[in-house]
């Protein structure tokens, strides 16, 4: 068993009171790391490492040199794709195939945003007194960067991106179940050459080091994704300081389905869009609203897809999906197919834990089908966080959109028809951040992605995320 370090001023350090933690495997249950358990003194640490490297050489590069050595450091982490991949399946359980690609989308995502740091810029303005206006788009210092155990290397790429090609330095703070990936990542950035203190990597509890982040007054931006519940509590704590806050949080995604849809399609692929990851998916297409003369073909069709889904050890490349991540997760998510149950929904498929005994030591559940959900059910208005999807029958168009707006979340959401006007129509109606027509994408790296009313504020991924990592400085020059 490997333990590892916290990654602080380009050093590899221990908690500075060196206690440690340790990282369990969901597929059997045994600890695959020992991790530094950090404290306010490990981060006050980081903060003054991110601070003088800010103050350093990072700050008076060239933007092109930055980018370069953001492309390199995108190289290292291909040339280690297999190792990192391997990781982040065992920590969290996650089937090695999706951690393959996500590992690559790490890479391109830094590839990205290398290319940007020289398409960074202001404007002119034409003011109304006669000088020359414009705007300077700067770092804005030292940024602390909170993630979540879903996607960890991946979610720690959507904010180490911008924010480096930015030229900000990172303070980045993985969650506790999955801290293995995001430090071997702080090491890889040193091997490719990244100045020391550019980016650190700390880990330890939320409530200490991630509040401790949020709270200080040596940083000037926390990015955060993670539950609802954390952001608002993140939001308390940078008010101290009058921090900028961009938050990615939950969603209860719709997953609309009209009559005139490709049925058949929409059946064989949306099972991943809810299922993928073991349901721990902030997209997670977690309610399907379908047009009532199609009902029971879609359910029955869905159902059999379902079925059809390969639930096993994440080492397996066939695997689709994996155990959940944690036996605790699995007992909540337990409780919530006995809520919808004893609410009335009617379970068509799944909701137990699988039959097969090689499986009997992970935190599994077979993915369950919900006939008959309504939108009062607390397995419909709450994010579940696993592999469970309710089907609700609409009548209109107009009766679909209200119930898919009908929560206090706004993340993601399909619609299937192929009256492409009414698929239009629906998706300006929707109240969500990121939609998909006839398909379940919605992620790409060059398109921003964030949420509607309590799924978010802000914009990761394409061009937009560099906002939430710049200062904009106006400068007005009397030329008269
Ligand atoms: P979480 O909120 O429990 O933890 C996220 C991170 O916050 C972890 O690093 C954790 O250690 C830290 N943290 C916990 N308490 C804190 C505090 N008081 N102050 C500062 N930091 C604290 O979330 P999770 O369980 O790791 O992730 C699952 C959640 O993330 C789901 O709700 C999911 O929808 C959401 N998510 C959203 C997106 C998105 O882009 N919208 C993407 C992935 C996950």
């Amino acid at each position: 068993m490997t333990e590892y370090q916290m990654v602080i001023g380009g050093e590899l350090v221990a908690a500075a009171d060196g206690q440690t933690f340790e990282v369990v495997e969901p597929h059997r249950g045994t600890v695959v790391g020992v991790v530094p358990s950090g404290t306010a003194r490990d981060v006050d640490r980081a903060v003054s490492a991110a601070q003088d490297a800010f103050d350093g050489e990072w700050t008076g590069m060239a933007a092109s040199d930055r980018g370069r050595l953001m492309l390199r450091f995108a190289q290292v982490v291909r040339d280690h794709e297999e190792e990192l991949s391997q990781l982040e399946s065992r920590q969290i359980g996650k089937p090695i195939s999706g951690a393959r690609w996500e590992v690559a989308q790490v890479a391109k995502v830094l590839e990205f945003y290398a290319g940007a740091t020289t398409k960074l810029h202001g404007s002119t303005i034409p003011v109304s007194r006669p000088g020359l206006d414009f705007t300077l788009r700067e770092p804005i210092g030292v940024v602390g960067l909170i993630v979540p155990w879903n996607f960890p290397i991946m979610m720690a790429a959507w904010k180490v991106g911008p924010a480096l090609a930015a030229g900000n330095t990172a303070i980045l703070k993985p969650a506790s179940y999955s801290p293995l990936t995001a430090l071997r990542l702080g090491e890889l950035a040193l091997e490719a050459g990244l100045p020391a203190g550019v980016l650190n990597v700390i880990t330890g509890p939320g409530p200490v080091v991630g509040a401790g982040l949020a709270a200080h007054g040596g940083i000037g931006k926390i990015a955060f994704t993670g539950e609802t519940a954390t952001g608002q509590e993140i939001m308390r704590t940078a008010a101290g300081t009058i921090k900028k806050v961009s938050l990615e949080l939950g969603g209860k995604s719709p997953n609309i389905v009209f009559a005139d849809a490709d049925l058949e399609k929409f059946a064989s692929t949306s099972p991943y869009a809810v299922f993928d990851n073991c349901g721990q998916d902030c997209c997670a297409r977690s309610r399907i609203l379908v047009e009532r003369s199609v009902h029971e073909q879609v359910v029955e069709l869905f159902a059999k897809a379902t079925q059809a889904v390969k639930v096993g050890d994440p080492s397996d490349p066939a695997t689709e999906v994996g155990p959940l991540v944690s036996f605790r997760q699995r007992a909540k998510i337990e409780e919530y197919v006995a809520s919808g149950r004893d609410e009335g929904a009617q379970l068509v498929t799944g909701g137990v834990r699988p039959s097969d005994p090689t499986l009997a030591d992970g935190a599994y559940l077979m993915p369950a089908v919900f006939d008959h959900m309504t939108p009062d059910m607390r397995i419909s208005r709450e994010e579940i966080f696993g592999p469970v999807v309710g089907v609700i029958p609409f009548d209109t168009e107009e009766e679909a959109l209200r119930l898919a707006n009908a929560s206090p979340y706004g993340l993601s959401g399909s619609i299937w028809s192929r009256d492409m006007a009414k698929a239009l129509r629906s998706a300006k109606a929707l109240r969500s951040g990121v939609i998909s027509v006839n398909c379940n994408n919605s992620v790409h790296i060059e398109a921003p992605f964030g949420g509607y009313k309590q799924s978010g504020i802000g914009r990761e991924l394409g061009m937009e995320a560099l906002e939430l990592y710049t200062e904009l400085k106006n400068v007005f020059v009397d030329i008269s």
